[in-house]
């Protein structure tokens, strides 16, 4: 049987495990706010906002174990460092600008 979606059991154990340790950056405690951010991305096996549902249990442990937690906003500006850095090492030729908002 092949399971599709996260399970329930799954999904609370993540949603306390943000909650316990809060946002890593500002202490924002709220877990719908909490995402959860690779610290090293050469250690990424898969992410957390597509499949992660379809793994067993124990992988997204192992997975979990390799992040921080930090809530939406801190995540958006650690990730949007990165881009404007991305960016700024454009050439002005270059047309690959993100889209800030859809
Ligand atoms: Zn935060
Ligand atoms: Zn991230």
């Amino acid at each position: 049987m092949t399971s599709r979606g996260t399970s329930k059991k799954t999904f609370e154990w993540i949603r306390q495990y943000k909650e316990l340790h809060g946002c890593e950056v500002c202490g924002e405690g709220r877990a719908l706010c909490l995402d959860l951010h690779h610290r090293d991305r050469s250690e990424k096996s898969f992410g957390f906002s597509d499949k992660a549902g379809s793994r067993s249990f124990d992988k997204i442990i192992k997975e979990i174990a390799k992040c921080m937690v930090i809530c939406a906003n801190c995540h958006r500006l650690l990730h949007g460092q990165e881009r404007l850095e991305a960016i700024a090492k454009l050439p002005d030729t270059e047309q690959e600008f993100p889209l800030w908002g859809e």
